[in-house]
């Protein structure tokens, strides 16, 4: 069994990332620049944002976190993101989802200008994807795609099932295996809350992609001998004996999936990591794009 070590497979492109940032900086240009948005205090978009920081910071690039209070109006976070299309030093924006109630999520991922949208999350975004044109993927597919080039990981002719439709995850993933990608080129079965025969579907494919949210949903009994497994769930799951109440879990039953994968994601250290990978190198890309 081979571990898909997200640790491994993000700090190979940070390093390239780094590099490239370097030079940059050598020949006299200024730093990539990320903005992020930040909604309200929950736990677990504070983690996701500081660490998204934090890399930028480790491979050279400048960032801007911007908070507002959780009863913040729609209409101001909309007038921030006009500001951060307006600012020419500003070459990527990611407002962390979700957002409180009041906010249309849809409003805001509208809100940000195609040529600054990190995530990929924005309509225009998305079809290009769907049609193969050069965009923004999806920071979390994108590092998917990342980790199974790292790894090396066969995907032409396969049969690719993915668990969860998500715009951010499930649904662009499903796109992008099916893709005439060098890690496209699958045959690809897109599951959700409603597909009946779960199970079976599971155990036809080469390549699983858990992204429900459910932890450990994935059992061995659902899983073909050999079969590649991407785990995108982080599921909190309380816990009194650990330091912080809760720990991580994934949507795979990572221990009795793991004596039949041939590869395997662990969690934490798996896809989490590689989406930061993907969505700094969009940001170097929207850079690219905007300044060169
Ligand atoms: P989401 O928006 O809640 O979507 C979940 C999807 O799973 C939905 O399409 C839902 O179906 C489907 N689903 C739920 N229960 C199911 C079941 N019992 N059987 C089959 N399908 C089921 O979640 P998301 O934003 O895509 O995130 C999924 C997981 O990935 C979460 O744990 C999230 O925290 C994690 N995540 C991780 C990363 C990372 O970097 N590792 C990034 C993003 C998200 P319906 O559409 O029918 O409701």
């Amino acid at each position: 069994m081979m571990l898909l070590d997200g640790k491994i497979a993000s700090a190979a492109v940070k390093q390239e990332l780094e590099q490239e940032t370097r030079k940059l900086l050598e020949a006299g240009n200024r730093a990539p620049h990320l903005a992020a948005i930040l909604v309200g205090n929950s736990g677990a978009s504070e983690t996701y944002v500081a660490s998204k920081v934090k890399n930028c910071e480790e491979i050279g690039f400048r960032s801007t976190l911007i908070r507002f209070d959780e009863n913040v109006d729609e209409s101001i976070l909309l007038d921030s993101i006009a500001a951060l299309n307006a600012d020419p030093a500003v070459d990527g924006i990611l407002v962390q989802l979700p957002l409180p109630k009041q906010i249309s999520e849809q409003k805001i991922i509208e809100a940000i200008d195609p040529k600054k949208d990190v995530d990929g999350f924005h309509p225009g975004s998305v079809g290009k994807l769907v049609q193969g044109l050069p965009t923004f993927i999806p920071a979390t597919p994108f590092g998917i795609m990342l980790m199974l080039e790292y790894f090396q990981i066969e995907t032409k002719g396969k049969h690719a099932v993915v668990i969860g439709r998500s715009n951010i995850v499930g649904r662009p993933m499903s796109i992008l295996l099916s893709s005439n990608l060098r890690r496209g080129n699958c045959t690809v079965t897109l599951c959700h809350s409603h597909t009946p025969n779960l199970k079976e579907i599971c155990l036809q494919a080469d390549i699983l992609v858990a992204a429900l949210g459910r932890a450990e949903f994935v059992k061995s009994d659902m899983v073909k001998e050999g079969a590649v497994v991407i785990d995108v769930g982080i599921t909190r799951v309380e816990d009194a004996t650990a330091k912080k109440g809760f720990r991580i879990k994934g949507d795979v039953a990572f221990a009795e999936v793991s004596a039949k994968a041939s590869a395997i994601t662990p969690v934490p250290g798996g896809v989490g990591l590689m989406t930061i990978a993907g969505l700094l190198k969009n940001t170097l890309q929207a850079y690219k794009n905007n300044n060169l």
